[in-house]
């Protein structure tokens, strides 16, 4: 169905690529980019490519960031020996925008998911561990929270957590925050209010 030409075709159909994007939002949102001045789509086309460019993984969570250390890390305001984990930087952004945890992150990247050959090596986990003990076994971090989702591979991925934290023998908290994520849902799309109560009631491992 030709009837824009190749141009404009291109890009609804690059739009339509884009994660929860159909064929009526990319024509919409391709008819609107046609019709800005010309010097805020070349904005707009920047701000893509730098922000590609640019993206990279804090060398201490691996939240996405665009600096070697990302902004919570580096902060002197939080508390550096209250890790949270989650599994995406989403989620991250979710549990920010509380207000109300103070401790920092770890960003799994993804979920063990044994289905999808998506094993413990394949998530962030080792690098977890380094942050918790020094090489002379002495713990770095007070407090574990597992934030991970309640699916089932989220599950998964939290036993998993606590038991290689008990086998390296950390005499460490690991908590689990409470079961105000609807099961399966994920926390990015969980309201505040919700991710706050989950947060204040975790319980112990
Ligand atoms: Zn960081």
């Amino acid at each position: 169905m030709d009837y824009y030409g190749s141009h404009i075709n291109r890009l609804i159909e690059e739009l339509q690529s884009l994660p929860g994007i159909g064929a009526k939002t990319a024509q919409r949102l391709a008819f609107h980019i046609i019709n800005m001045p010309p010097e805020q789509v070349k904005s707009l086309a920047a701000s893509m490519t730098d922000a590609r460019a640019n993206a990279n993984y804090c060398r201490e969570c691996y939240t996405l960031t665009d600096e070697e250390l990302c902004p919570i890390c580096k902060s002197a305001k939080r508390n550096h020996r209250q890790i949270m984990v989650v599994e995406t930087s989403r989620d991250l952004a979710a549990y920010e925008r509380t207000g109300r945890y103070e401790g920092v992150y770890h960003v799994l990247r993804g979920v063990i998911a044994a289905m999808r050959g998506v094993g413990p090596n394949d998530i962030k986990l080792k690098e977890l561990m380094a942050r918790l003990q020094a090489a002379d076994g002495s713990l770095l971090c007070d407090e574990v929270i597992v934030a991970t989702s309640s699916s089932l591979e989220g599950e998964t991925t939290a036993m998993y957590i606590l038991k290689l934290i008990r086998t390296l023998g950390m005499e460490l908290k690991v908590t689990r925050i409470a079961q105000g994520v609807p099961v399966g849902g994920d926390i990015e799309n969980t309201d505040e209010v919700t991710l706050e109560r989950a947060l204040l009631g975790r319980t112990e491992m």
